[in-house]
């Protein structure tokens, strides 16, 4: 995880939240939806909130087997209702699988579907909130994610309910990393687009690889 900057509202969702005062998530549908989601996409540089997995942008008609991402909300929506349409909570999160398998719905494993309503405010950390999450976390060469000697037990909680050590994760990781290295033709990282950043941006930092 890396910390997001939600300094920069979307003004669309904003004025919609103002004008319809919608009562439940499930009210909150239509073009404004699409255009939250595009903002949140970009905010993260296109990268899954949690696994740091990249994530295509979002068609305006998909069927559901196609959906490769969806807007999340941070603190559960069941156990914290007042933060539902509150900006600072919600963040886009993969569907718990490789984002760019062709399996047209893979099992959701990890990511918020592995978090579910989970929210231990003691021991969660928030990527909206720490300014230094990534300090939090280290990766060896093999793509597995650890905790660093910074708080080992949130780190570990976190680890352990996003499940960020699923095996396609770890081999995500593993080639991303083996791929930049590549002696005779390393994957180029670098985006024409600057709001595009490389997957596993965290753990390529680590490595100096960026
Ligand atoms: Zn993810």
């Amino acid at each position: 995880m890396r910390y997001i900057d939600k300094s920069h509202r979307c003004l669309q969702f904003d004025e919609y939240i103002i004008q319809y005062t919608p009562s439940s998530w499930a009210e909150f549908n239509g073009e404004v939806k699409l255009t939250l989601h595009q903002h949140l996409w970009i905010e993260q540089g296109t990268l899954c909130i949690y696994c740091q997995q990249q994530v295509p942008p979002k068609a305006e008609k998909q069927a559901s087997a196609q959906i490769r991402s969806h807007i999340e909300h941070i603190h559960p929506r069941q156990k914290f209702p007042q933060f539902i349409f509150e900006y600072k909570n919600l963040s886009i999160s993969c569907e718990g699988f490789d984002c760019y398998s062709t399996a047209q719905q893979p099992k959701r494993e990890f990511c918020e579907h592995r978090k579910g309503d989970e929210y231990d405010s003691a021991r969660f950390l928030n990527p909206i909130e720490l300014q230094d999450i990534e300090s939090y976390f280290e990766y060896d060469f093999e793509g597995r994610i650890y905790p660093t000697a910074k708080d080992k037990a949130r780190a570990e909680y976190m680890i352990d309910i996003l499940n960020l050590n699923h095996p396609t994760l770890i081999g995500m990781r593993k080639s991303i990393y083996e791929a930049v290295i590549y002696p005779d033709n390393p994957l180029d990282i670098r985006s024409e687009f600057p709001f595009i950043l490389p997957a596993f941006y965290s753990m390529l930092k680590q490595f100096g690889l960026i």
